[in-house]
């Protein structure tokens, strides 16, 4: 009772600073939260595992018609070729305001082998399933926002492009393929708005205007094979295993630096060893006795910018190429997410973003720091495109079971969102 009290409180408030058609929206996502609450949970009790297609085109054609009702032209982009579902994409053109990208997605980590399937109430305003706040909370964000423009008159005349991707988790190779239609879409626009989950900590908001970059490196070394006792001698070498300590020791010693990590995932050496780089898997056979003849490693790099990890790979390039006596080694850069840097246009639209704060007399949000967010879809348009992120539902455990979305935050985010969109469409 008392958070709805403070709710109701909010909006009496913020009617001063709200224009009359700006204090109808905030009615509308008022009005509409029962709705888009039963909505969230008709879609979280549908699987839509990434690898689930047919349950991702699921929930695509639910969500088809809701578009349509308000007036965008919708289509649906299948990802065969890249064995994935496809995207959802729904388009209106309009000559008002800023060109705008709406970014949301389909799928979840949860698939149909996963004994998390189903929507449950934790408390009277908590709600637990899979996808619920990463991101199906944030698709009813995204959608509750376009209905309020809708029935105040208001979307009228606006140029928006919603993309809801069915891969967000586990994004279909290539990328060129995957991500080729999307990343137009954001070349096309004039600001893009991601709705994956809200980001909170000490009972603050934050917003997301960078994010950093993720990308994978893989490491191969070589030795002679050879007995045991000939180890260190000039003849027999090292070997292949402790040059790659060697090499991943250095990493760890010499690299550090602010904004920067780099994970070793997974290591396999030996005599006779098998690596599948696609799968991250591997075996080895040897001998207590043998110099091991081959290694393997992998792991990513995270970065802030193109520039850090433009410079961290090139220490590691300085790093492996000092080999031990009779070793090889190379290493393998392999490209994901780009880095989401926090343009001027990006704190351009923070600024939008905290007028709508200050008239809704909520608290300003300051960006949230890109060492504290992975990289996401908004990431692949963030090049080319003013962008910003985080205003999806606020919520906890996203990719374990057990994950929730906090409702009571669902129409505070709406209405956030809602203005947001309303202000950079006129
Ligand atoms: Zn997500």
């Amino acid at each position: 009772m008392k958070l709805i009290a403070g709710l109701f409180a909010v909006s009496l408030f913020a009617a001063e600073h709200l224009t009359p058609v700006e204090a109808n929206i905030v009615r509308n996502v008022e009005a509409s939260v029962a709705e888009s609450n039963a909505l969230l949970e008709k879609i979280v009790n549908m699987n839509s595992g990434t690898f689930n297609v047919a349950g991702v085109r699921a929930v695509g054609e639910v969500l088809r018609p809701e578009f349509e009702k308000l007036g965008f032209q919708v289509h649906w982009l299948p990802m065969d070729e890249v064995h994935r579902a496809g995207h959802l994409v729904a388009e209106r053109k309009g000559t008002h305001g800023k060109r705008v990208l709406l970014i949301g997605h389909m799928d979840t980590v949860f698939e149909l082998s996963s004994p998390f399937q189903k929507w449950n109430m934790k408390s009277a305003t908590v709600a637990g399933g899979p996808g619920t706040s990463d991101m199906k909370g944030g698709l009813m964000v995204l959608l509750y926002s376009l209905k309020a423009l809708e029935a105040t008159g208001t979307l009228e005349g606006t140029n928006i492009t919603v993309f809801l991707t069915g891969d967000e988790e586990n994004a279909g190779e290539p990328l060129s393929i995957s991500r080729g239609a999307f990343i137009e879409a954001g070349k096309a626009s004039e600001a893009a708005i991601e709705f994956e989950g809200g980001a909170r900590s000490d009972g603050r908001d934050f917003a997301t205007i960078a994010r950093r970059s993720a990308s994978h490196w893989r490491l191969k070394t070589t030795g002679i094979e050879g007995h045991s006792s000939g180890i260190f001698t000039e003849r027999a070498g090292s070997g292949a295993i402790y040059e790659i300590s060697r090499i991943l020791a250095a990493f760890e010693a010499q690299l550090k630096e602010p904004d920067l990590t780099y994970n070793a995932g997974v290591i396999v050496g030996g005599s006779n060893v098998h690596f599948d780089p696609i799968k991250n898997t591997g075996t080895a056979i040897g001998k207590s006795n043998i110099i091991a003849s081959s290694a393997y490693a992998t792991g990513d790099i995270r970065t802030v910018s193109d520039e850090q990890l433009k410079s961290v790979r090139a220490k590691m390039q300085a790093i492996v190429a000092k080999h031990l006596p009779q070793t090889g080694a190379e290493i393998m850069f392999e490209d994901k997410y780009p880095s989401m840097a926090a343009t001027d246009g990006n704190k351009t639209l923070l600024k939008v973003l905290n007028s709508v704060n200050l008239d809704l007399n909520m608290e300003a949000m300051e960006a949230l720091p890109p060492s504290r967010r992975g990289a996401g879809d908004v990431s692949f348009v963030a090049p080319y495109v003013d962008s910003i992120s985080g205003f999806g539902s606020v919520g906890g455990g996203a990719h374990a079971p057990g994950e929730t979305v906090d409702l009571s935050r669902q129409p505070i985010q709406t209405k956030r969102a809602a203005l947001f969109l309303y202000r950079l469409t006129r």
